[in-house]
C-alpha cells in the first residue's frame, strides 16, 4: 500500500475557507486509496502573533513556556483540518508532534529531532484513519527529562514531514505551499524566472541558504540523508511542481541552475585591528557563543601592523553584534566598528560550477556591465555570492539571469518535465 506525506504550510491553511479547500486537497488523495499523513503548519501568521504576544508580557520569555505557547499554532491547524476531513466524512485524526512520536533533544526554539517512534501513526493509519500532525514540534525524551515540548526552529514542519516521510519508509512527500515551486530566480524580481522541474539536493540546499525562502534547509538536508525525495508544489494550482532529488543529469544540464538573493544581511568592519595571532579568534568566539551566524568573512592584507576585517550576519543580528563586538574592539585597540545594512547578496549556484571555469568571471563582467559594484565575493564548490548594494539588487537579478540563459529550458527537462 502506497504511503503519502503531505506538508501543508500556514498560507495554506490561513483561514477556514482554506482548511476547507486543503481538506478536499486529502480527501482526494485519499479516494486514491493512499495511506495519508499531513503535517500542518500554523495558520497564516500565527507564529508570529504568539511571539508578538509573548514580547508583550514580557523582554525574556521563558524558552520552555514559548515553545509551549508557540505548539499550539499547529494544534489550532491540526484540529481544524482533521474537523473538515470529518465533515466530509473522512475518518481523521489529529496528533501533536509528541503523541505522533517525534522526541527531540531540549534545546527549546531549535530542538533536533533524535528519533521518530511512528507506532501510534502506524496504529491509526491502521483503522484507515487520515492522520494530521501537528508540523514543528516534537517532545525532549532524555533520562533527566521527558515530555516537554519543544519547537524545531523557524519553518521546522518541513523537517517533521520529511523526517516522517523517512521513518515511515513513505513513498511520496509532498510540500505544499503557495509558490508552484523552485523557480531559476525570485518571480517578483526577474519577470523571466522558470520553475525547475528537478534539482539536487546540494543545489537546493545552497539555494535556501542563500536566501530562497521556499523550504526550511535542515528539511532539505534531511532529506538528503535519508534519500527521501520531496515534491514542493501549489495548494492552490494543479501544477506538477518542483522534484528535490539526487540529480544524476546533472552534466547534461545548464551549469548554473538558479539565483537567489538576500536582503536581509548586513556588513561589518572592523577597522585597522592589529595584525596578529588570535585577533580573529577573539572576534568571532564571543560571535559563537551567542549563536550569530557569520559569514563571508575577509581580512584585507597588513599595512603598518593593522588589518581591516569584515563580515556579513543577518541583519536581524546587527544590534546584538555591535553589541558584543563594541567591547572587543576597545579591548584590541582596533579604530572602529563599522556596520552597513544597505548591503544585499546575490549568488549564483548549480552543480557544474566547479568543473567549469569561467562562470566567476562571467558573473563579475555581467556585474560590472551593469555599473553594479562588488563589496565582497565569497564561493563554494558550485556557488558564487558577492555583497552588492541593496539598491542594484534587482537589476542584478535580472542582469545574471539573462547572462547565465537561466530561462532558456534545459534539453533534460523538455518532454515529459522529469528526466527519470
Ligand atoms: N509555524 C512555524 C513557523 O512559522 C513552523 C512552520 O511554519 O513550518 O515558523
Ligand atoms: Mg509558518
Amino acid at each position: 500500500m502506497t504511503t503519502v506525506v503531505q506538508k501543508y504550510g500556514g498560507s495554506s491553511l490561513a483561514d477556514a475557507e482554506r482548511i476547507r479547500h486543503v481538506a478536499g486537497r486529502i480527501a482526494r488523495e485519499h479516494a486514491g486509496g493512499a495511506r495519508l499523513v499531513v503535517v500542518v503548519s500554523a495558520m497564516g501568521d500565527t507564529t508570529d502573533e504568539l511571539l508578538a504576544l509573548a514580547a508583550q508580557v514580557t523582554d525574556e520569555p521563558d524558552p520552555r513556556e514559548l515553545d509551549l505557547l508557540l505548539a499550539t499554532g499547529e494544534h489550532t491547524s491540526g484540529t481544524l483540518v482533521a474537523m473538515a476531513l470529518h465533515a466530509l466524512q473522512l475518518p481523521a485524526i489529529s496528533l501533536t508532534g509528541a503523541q505522533a512520536g517525534i522526541r527531540t533533544d531540549s534545546s527549546h526554539g531549535r530542538a533536533r529531532i533524535a528519533n521518530v517512534e511512528p507506532e501510534r501513526i502506524q496504529r491509526e493509519l491502521e483503522t484507515g484513519r487520515v492522520v494530521i500532525v501537528a508540523g514543528f514540534q516534537g517532545a525532549t525524551d532524555e533520562t533527566h527529562l521527558t515530555g516537554e515540548v519543544t519547537t524545531l526552529g523557524r519553518g521546522g514542519s518541513d523537517t517533521t514531514a520529511v523526517a516522517l516521510a523517512a521513518r515511515l519508509g513513505a513513498d511520496r512527500c509532498e510540500i505544499y505551499t503557495d509558490v508552484e515551486g523552485i523557480f531559476t530566480a525570485d518571480p517578483r524580481q526577474v519577470a523571466q524566472a522558470r520553475l525547475l522541474p528537478v534539482i539536487g539536493y546540494e543545489e537546493m540546499l545552497e539555494l535556501a541558504q542563500q536566501g530562497a525562502q521556499v523550504m526550511q534547509t535542515r528539511a532539505v538536508e534531511l532529506g538528503w540523508v535519508n534519500g527521501v525525495e520531496i515534491l514542493v508544489r501549489s495548494t492552490f494550482s494543479e501544477h506538477p511542481g518542483t522534484t528535490i532529488r539526487e540529480d544524476l543529469d546533472v552534466e547534461q544540464r545548464n551549469k548554473v541552475r538558479g539565483l537567489a538573493t538576500d536582503r536581509r544581511v548586513a556588513k561589518v568592519t572592523l577597522v585597522a585591528v592589529p595584525d596578529r595571532p588570535g585577533v580573529a579568534r577573539t572576534v568571532f568566539d564571543p560571535l559563537a557563543e551567542a549563536g550569530i551566524n557569520v559569514d563571508m568573512i575577509v581580512q584585507n592584507i597588513g599595512h603598518s601592523g593593522a588589518t581591516d576585517l569584515s563580515f556579513t550576519t543577518p541583519a536581524a543580528d546587527l544590534a546584538r553584534v555591535r553589541r558584543i563586538l563594541e567591547p572587543v574592539v576597545r579591548e584590541l585597540g582596533a579604530r572602529e566598528l563599522t556596520t552597513d545594512a544597505d548591503v544585499a547578496k546575490v549568488s549564483i549556484v548549480g552543480a557544474g560550477i566547479h568543473n567549469a571555469p569561467g562562470y566567476a568571471a562571467r558573473m563579475f563582467g555581467t556585474l560590472a556591465d551593469n555599473g553594479i559594484n562588488i563589496e565582497m565575493i565569497s564561493t563554494s564548490e558550485i556557488r558564487i555570492t558577492c555583497i552588492i548594494r541593496k539598491s542594484d539588487l534587482e537589476l542584478a537579478a535580472q542582469a545574471l539571469h539573462a547572462a547565465f540563459e537561466l530561462e532558456r529550458p534545459e534539453p533534460v527537462e523538455t518532454g515529459s518535465g522529469s528526466s527519470e
